[in-house]
């Protein structure tokens, strides 16, 4: 699968047109009034001076006016006490504290929900990707791509465990599912209003952005960069929780766990058949299998093929379940910074 993903398909039904003023006609530059950067934090109290410092410095010269949308994804240290600081010194800040952690792409779906840019950055905020390449994303944006995604040519400072399950499963994900998603990139983004509308009317709950935005079909360009290792801090990302995003961004992209459940299923009959062929061949032969050693094989086969097949339909039912709950993806205890008539009530639960 090639990394440019430049799939022009039309947008989803329902999904809004381009906001005035957010277009140019073609050869000439799109204009962006507003920049939003939306920084999801969970625990980084330790490095959101710095990541505030760094963006505002890496973002001076950009052709627009700026916000910036911190959401507190439920810390527990002292973040939300850290932003509102941030935001007495700096009007361009916005604060929306999520009343308990919702995880990562819940975060950024509240993040992107409370910004009002033309063009909307999503970036992490431990400088593992470095903010002076949203201004290279921003022309991206200007020459009329919808979507400039980060792709990770090199990660420092990763372990070889996460570079190796990371490049295996975007590889695996590339081959089973049926949207281009790209490999090794991130939610590291910038995108256009409509890209951004278009994501917040997707109304699932297991939120894999980073295929979502890929589905959405909008124009899509990729920017290389190197990430780094994080400014301070440690990973909210153990392994259960990145093999839970893999786990997203499978099943919600790709029916093929579903139909190697009855593939498997196949296999075992075919085996068991043959078997029984061979079973009765030396039977024939006047030199039969002992019957328990067959038997005890064939036990194993079908009972492990029914257990992985109940084990796949689970995962689907499970997200089934999830989604008929309709529950809101985030609930938000305090807004700090936005002009009242930014408050998006209504796009909280899509
Ligand atoms: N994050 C979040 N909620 C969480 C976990 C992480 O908002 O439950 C934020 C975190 O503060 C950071 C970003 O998501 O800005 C990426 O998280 P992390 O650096 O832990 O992941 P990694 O870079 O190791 O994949
Ligand atoms: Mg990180």
């Amino acid at each position: 699968m090639s990394d440019d993903t430049t799939s022009t398909a039309a947008p989803a039904e329902g999904t809004s047109a381009p906001a005035g003023g957010t277009s140019a006609p073609a050869g000439d530059k799109r204009c962006c009034n507003l920049l939003s950067i939306v920084i999801p934090c969970f625990n980084e109290e330790e490095v959101l001076a710095q990541t505030h410092r760094r963006l505002v410095l890496a973002l001076e010269g950009a052709p627009a006016a700026l916000e910036f949308v911190y959401v507190d994804d439920g810390s527990r240290d002292a973040t939300l006490n850290v932003l509102r600081a941030l935001r007495s010194a700096d009007e361009r800040v916005r604060v929306v504290a999520l009343s308990r952690n919702f995880g990562h792409q819940n975060a950024a779906t509240a993040g992107l929900a409370h910004a009002a840019g033309d063009a909307v950055a999503l970036i992490d905020a431990d400088l593992q990707d470095p903010p002076e390449v949203i201004a290279e994303m921003l022309a991206h944006w200007q020459e009329g791509a919808d979507v400039a995604y980060g792709v990770r040519t090199r990660r420092d400072g990763e372990s070889v465990f996460k570079l190796g399950t990371a490049y295996l499963f975007y590889r695996l994900l590339g081959r089973l599912v049926d949207v281009a998603i790209p490999v090794d990139t991130g939610d590291f983004r910038l995108m256009d209003r409509r890209a951004v509308d278009a994501l917040l009317a997707m109304p699932e709950r297991d939120r894999f952005v980073r295929g979502m935005v890929a589905w959405t079909g909008f124009r899509q360009v990729p920017v290389r960069y190197r990430r780094l290792p994080r400014a301070a801090g440690q990973s909210e990302y153990p392994l259960r929780r990145m093999l839970r995003l893999a786990a997203d961004g499978l099943l919600s992209f790709s029916r093929v766990p579903l139909r190697l459940a009855t593939w498997l299923g196949l296999v075992a009959v075919a085996l068991a058949l043959l078997g029984a062929g061979y079973a009765a061949l030396t039977f024939v032969a006047d030199a039969p299998l002992p019957g328990s050693a067959l038997l005890f094989v064939a036990m194993l086969f079908l009972g492990g093929a029914q257990l992985v097949s109940i084990g796949v339909l689970g995962e689907y039912v499970a997200r089934i379940y999830g989604e008929v709950k309709r529950r809101p993806l985030y609930f938000v205890k305090e807004r700090l910074g936005f002009p009242s008539a930014q408050e998006p009530s209504s796009k909280e639960a899509p």
